[in-house]
């Protein structure tokens, strides 16, 4: 433990008070002694939070992506659509550009990021890092602002209201799945990566020998069950 490198430092973000960082053990946070505001929480109890809320996006995305998302009834006529099929049909009236930003921002960047972050959280919550981690992280804050379920959904919510007076419209599971996911989101999108690196730092690289004496251990006085 080096009190001069500024990698294990923490500055309390309510009083600039500066600490040395310490590994905490799981379930447990740590609080600036002098005002009793939260430094930063134990990673692995956040770990399993962040790890089932991915894989549980993981299915909802499945599902919005499989089902129509609602269909339309004028006069008889009914007519309904997937995402994917929306994306076709924009690609066939010659607007390939929007088609591509739709697939992009909705479909591909999403989808890369929900299975990057598992890729990377589940050997982590075993105890290894996985092959490939530094770049897959970089990756994943490259790909995070791209992703737009909400702006989206936000898209479908007005269209659908302007299009109540033309027709009926009837909402299908898809809709309630991409509601549901652009819940789920903002809970996966709320967990910072850059805590991935202080982890990965207390792990060893699979088939490496361990860091012997890199255990840190934490302050009583800024120990905390939280
Ligand atoms: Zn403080």
């Amino acid at each position: 433990m080096n009190a001069n490198d500024p990698e294990e430092l923490i500055a309390c973000h309510e009083c600039d008070a500066l600490y040395l960082k310490r590994a905490l053990p799981r379930r447990t946070s740590a609080k600036c002694p002098r005002c009793g505001s939260l430094l930063y929480r134990s990673i692995s109890s956040n770990l399993d939070k962040i790890c089932a809320m991915t894989l549980a996006a993981l299915v909802t995305f499945v599902i919005a992506q499989g089902f129509p998302i609602v269909e339309l009834d004028a006069n008889g006529l009914t007519s309904q659509t997937t995402l994917i099929g929306a994306i076709v049909a924009l690609w066939n009236e010659q607007m390939e550009i929007m088609a591509v930003l739709v697939f992009c921002s909705t479909i591909l960047f999403p989808l890369c990021e929900l299975l990057a972050l598992l890729y990377v959280l589940l050997p982590m919550r075993s105890g290894y890092v996985p092959p490939g981690f530094n770049a897959l992280l970089r990756g994943i804050q490259f790909v995070r602002p791209w992703g737009m379920i909400e702006v989206f959904m936000l898209g479908v919510l007005v269209t659908l209201v302007k299009m109540v007076s033309i027709a009926r419209v009837i909402p299908e599971a898809a809709l309630f799945a991409f509601g549901a996911l652009t819940l789920m989101f903002a809970v996966v999108v709320s967990f910072d990566p850059r805590a991935l690196w202080d982890l990965a730092e207390t792990l060893r690289p699979r088939g490496e020998p361990g860091r012997a004496g890199s255990q840190k251990q934490i302050p009583a006085d800024a120990r905390q069950k939280s």
